[in-house]
């Protein structure tokens, strides 16, 4: 076979005959996201026909114990409302998973999976070979070396194989290109999904659309016309229970570096001449690569004490009593490119704050001659959360005026009920793109890479010797009150 067709092969949908195994099987994002995606991708028909899934761990789980596993989040769902109860379809669920139990560290294991898909593929797929996804639900630690495990006992060359895997990858740049670096050994870049479930929501999915399918939007997003552009993602809720992952990652490398950089490559790229596979992520890379590293002085550090009832950050049990970790960061960033040059992109997020949101903003300047002399500056904001919509802060006629006066008002697009689909409907997008071949909504390798060279000078400052203490702030209040000041050294609009 030549190169060119061996490429097509495993770039190709898989229509049929698939065993989807899941690594960390008994762990939370399978039971949270994992099964819960497979599940409705099998109630709307967009399952590959004949497939069949194996959930993979160390741990011993009974079939009752695998099944609590397989139906915990499917449940809970059915029984708030947010899906049909549907049990016939549960049932077939049922039949289609199985748990296998091995480690991830000897031959024996993997050879014991591969004799089970055996199996499958004999009694159950008339002796057909099957398309293999490989999903990684496990500690990153564990990537490399359960990679070249599956490679060497469970890769079928003659079929589609593919390896998905989930964020952090990696910690900055170097350990990023270690861990990438020992995946390529066995795994080419066209067979492996790196998933940000951020590529599959709703709402930043809808960034393209919008900008590239209305000619009235797209000649604005420059700096002739852009002030700032600013993200915002708050939560409400602290580390709790995730105190010991959260304090090795803080929010940097928390959200910073992948689903927030995500969303501002996306608001900001050129336009791609397609939309495959690789058209966009092409051009994702390189606004990433002209965003320079971020200064240390153009960061603002917090971290939440008790308030509202609540334990400070510190006082979990999971973190360190001494813990420097920030879960609140604000930077800003430059973007020196001809589109962009001048423009700072402005981001914060945080948790244990008073809200829950997730807005992405371009603020327009002022118009060139300001007759109506309006302070407000017009917006054009895609918000995830709370309720997800896309719309623009104009300045209207105030109504009933008896002069000109202006108001600040809104023209809006919403999305009714996504907010109950949540990150459900984002792994469903994800894990049926996987199924597809569409590696557009994935993170390629340079892109992490070129992600990482933004933050590691900044995220060796703030873990070195000299690196800032973050100031502290009430659980449930605004976060600290140094975000306004440095709003305010950027012209930030004040909401
Ligand atoms: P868990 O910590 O729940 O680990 C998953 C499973 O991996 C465990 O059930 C355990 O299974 C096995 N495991 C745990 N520690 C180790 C280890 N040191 N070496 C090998 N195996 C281990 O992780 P999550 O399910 O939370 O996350 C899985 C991946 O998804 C990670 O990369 C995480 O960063 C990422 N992620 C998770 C999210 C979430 O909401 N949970 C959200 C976004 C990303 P057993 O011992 O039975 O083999």
């Amino acid at each position: 076979m030549s190169n060119d067709s061996q490429q097509d092969q495993r770039s190709g949908a898989i229509e049929e005959d698939a065993i989807v195994v899941v690594f960390g099987a008994s762990g939370d994002l399978a039971k949270k996201s994992t099964f819960p995606a497979l599940y409705a991708l099998l109630v709307e028909g967009l399952l590959p026909a004949n497939t069949r899934i194996l959930g993979y761990a160390r741990s011993k789980m009974s079939d009752e114990k695998f099944d609590e596993q397989l139906f915990w989040k499917i449940r809970d769902d059915e029984k708030e409302g947010h899906i049909k109860a549907n049990d016939a379809k549960k049932e077939e669920f049922k039949k289609m998973c199985k748990y296998v139990q091995g480690p991830y560290d000897k031959d024996e294991g993997f050879q014991g999976l591969e004799k089970e898909m055996r199996r499958i593929e004999n009694e159950e797929f008339d002796g057909k070979r099957a398309n293999r996804v490989f999903y990684l639900a496990l500690p990153p630690s564990s990537f490399a070396q359960v990679s070249h495990m599956i490679k060497k006992n469970n890769y079928w060359s003659g079929k589609i194989n593919r390896l998905v895997i989930e964020k952090p990858f990696g910690k900055d740049t170097e350990d990023c290109r270690a861990m990438m670096d020992s995946i390529a050994e066995d795994w080419k870049e066209d067979e492996i999904y790196r998933i940000d479930h951020y590529l599959g929501e709703e709402m930043i999915r809808a960034i393209y659309h919008l900008r590239f399918a209305n000619r009235f939007i797209e000649p604005l997003l420059n700096r002739e016309h852009v002030e700032s552009i600013s993200v915002v993602m708050k939560e409400k809720f602290g580390a709790e229970g995730r105190g010991g992952y959260f304090d090795e990652f803080g929010m940097i490398r928390d959200v910073g570096q992948n689903h927030l950089l995500q969303a501002i490559s996306i608001l900001t790229m050129d336009p791609p001449d397609s939309m495959d596979n690789d058209s966009m992520r092409d051009n994702k890379v390189d606004v990433l690569k002209s965003i320079p590293p971020i200064e240390n002085s153009d960061l603002v550090l917090g971290q939440y004490a008790e308030g509202d009832g609540k334990k400070s950050y510190v006082d979990d049990e999971t973190v360190p009593d001494n813990s420097k970790t920030a879960t609140f960061a604000q930077w800003a960033m430059k973007i020196d490119n001809e589109r962009w040059k001048g423009v700072p992109v402005l981001v914060k997020c945080g948790k244990a704050l008073d809200e829950g949101i997730m807005t992405m903003t371009f603020n327009f300047k002022a118009p060139k001659h300001n007759v109506f002399n309006v302070s407000a500056p017009s917006a054009l904001v895609v918000r995830l959360n709370p309720e997800p919509a896309i719309y623009f802060k104009t300045n209207l006629l105030k109504p009933l005026s008896k002069g000109s006066e202006s108001i600040s008002d809104e023209m809006k697009y919403t999305v009714p009920g996504r907010k109950v689909a949540g990150d459900k409907l984002a792994y469903e997008v994800v894990i049926g793109n996987v199924f597809k071949g569409d590696q557009s909504g994935f993170v390629r390798e340079d892109e992490v890479i070129a992600s990482w060279e933004i933050f590691t000078p900044l995220l060796r400052y703030i873990e070195g010797p000299n690196g800032p203490t973050p100031v502290k702030y009430a659980y449930g209040s605004h976060g600290p009150e140094e975000q306004f000041e440095f709003e305010k050294r950027f012209n930030l609009p004040v909401d």
